[in-house]
């Protein structure tokens, strides 16, 4: 079969070694699935996509989010641990039907597509069938990423209940289908530590060992849930549960990570892992807000994560700024501002570093070497963008786009070489 080559022409955004990104004109050829060629220089009219005001990313990355919760975003004014019983399990209960749970995960697709992201780091439920499903939707769909049963053989209602031999085999089955050499995989994912027995924790640790797989649970969003855990492990402390777990690895990914002393952090950086910040999702259930430039100055791995649905924005650019947002809430806390009333900004990213965290920043997090970067060879994941505003003519161009964003502005999102116009019609 004849090979389809695809011209796309823009100010293309690459990723520099001090985890910053720039913008230079220039024009990526794709052959099928793959980038195959990047010319900088001027932009001929004659390319497919793209002109001298379009923007090029490649392909935004999620490292939080939940598949069951999209429909449940903006349940304001419950913490955590409420919020969980009364909003999320309950919708969660419902991908117990299969055919709801495809209809639901169609949706997703469509709406992560439509924000242009084309990777994710995702939990589903604790069904294995509808687990399964989202594994074979989202592969169809041609994402990039990790998904993971969300296991549950303890604290949670009936229905989201699952016996914990079966819980140990359905992990094992799904890694055999979907291991990690693929580009679509499963995730070893204990929800957290309350919702899992020791037996559940310690044997998908091994597995999770044995097949490589990424593993993804939650730590220390709220202070409320440090303690209830610390109450139920005899004293320990959260991140050492999962370390005598055999959880901790350069493989796992932990969310939020906002309520963890020098010595939590020690265990992290030690083990390499990694914390998915989620800065929409610990404002809106009022949890905190994380330290990122404290854990980044302690060489902890950090990624950035959507956490829909207690994150309310599916859009990885707001979330990117929302992280920015974050960094500048968590001066208003410091003593310096105390004393200073005014803001340290050496503390706070830049809106180039938001964006090299949604693209190569969280690609590097997940150890996903072929993703994140446009680059001749990888797999060809793009975001075409057409800011309707004059954002080449201000001082900070990747500034001015992400603080004024717009999701109309995403004209196509390229999905492993597959063009998926979202243009006006
Ligand atoms: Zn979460």
């Amino acid at each position: 079969m004849a090979s389809t080559k695809t011209t796309v022409g823009g100010q293309i955004l690459r990723c520099r070694a001090d985890r910053s990104c720039s913008l230079q004109p220039g024009v990526i050829e794709l052959t099928d699935e793959t980038i195959t060629d990047i010319q900088f220089g001027s932009i001929p009219t004659t390319v497919d996509f793209g002109d001298e005001n379009t923007l090029v990313t490649p392909g935004l990355i999620d490292t939080h989010l939940h598949l069951p919760q999209f429909d449940s975003i903006g349940a304001l004014g419950m913490p955590l641990l409420d919020w969980l019983s009364q909003v999320i399990f309950p919708a969660e209960a419902k991908w117990n039907d299969l055919d709801y749970a495809r209809k639901m995960i169609k949706r997703v697709i469509e709406q992560c597509v439509s924000v242009g992201t084309t990777g994710v780091c995702a939990y589903s439920t604790s069904s294995y069938q509808a687990t399964i499903a989202a594994l074979e939707m989202f592969s169809e769909a041609g994402i990039r990423g990790v998904i993971g049963q969300s296991l549950m053989d303890r604290g949670g209602p009936d229905e989201l209940t699952i016996p914990t031999d079966r819980l140990i085999d359905e992990v094992q089955s799904a890694l055999q289908l979907f291991p990690s050499d693929r580009r679509m995989a499963t995730a070893v994912t204990p929800r957290f530590a309350l919702s899992c027995t020791e037996k559940t924790m310690r044997s998908v640790a091994h597995l999770a060992k044995e097949f490589r797989a990424t593993i993804q649970t939650h730590l220390a969003e709220t202070r409320r849930e440090c303690h209830v855990i610390s109450d139920h492990f005899d004293g320990m402390e959260y991140t050492e549960v999962y370390e005598t777990m055999g959880l901790v690895t350069e493989r796992s990914v932990f969310g939020h990570g906002i309520y963890l002393d020098q010595t939590a952090i020690g265990r992290l950086r030690n083990a390499n892992a990694v914390i998915a910040h989620c800065p929409t999702a610990n404002s809106f259930l009022g949890s905190g807000v994380m330290n990122r430039h404290d854990h980044l100055s302690r060489q902890v791995r950090l990624s950035l994560g959507s956490d829909i649905g207690a994150g309310f924005e599916r859009s990885m650019v707001r979330v990117g700024r929302a992280m920015v947002e974050a960094a500048i809430a968590k001066q208003f806390q410091s003593d310096a501002f105390d004393s200073t009333g005014s803001v340290d900004f050496s503390c706070v990213p830049k809106a180039s570093e938001a964006w090299y965290q949604i693209t190569a920043g969280n690609a590097e997090a997940m150890g996903w070497a072929e993703a994140g970067r446009i680059q001749i060879g990888h797999p060809a994941d793009l975001v075409v963008i057409h800011p309707t505003i004059p954002w080449r003519d201000s001082g900070d161009a990747l500034s001015t786009v992400m603080f004024a964003w717009d999701d109309r502005w995403i004209r196509q999102t390229i999905l492993r070489g597959v063009v998926v116009d979202l243009s006006p019609i």
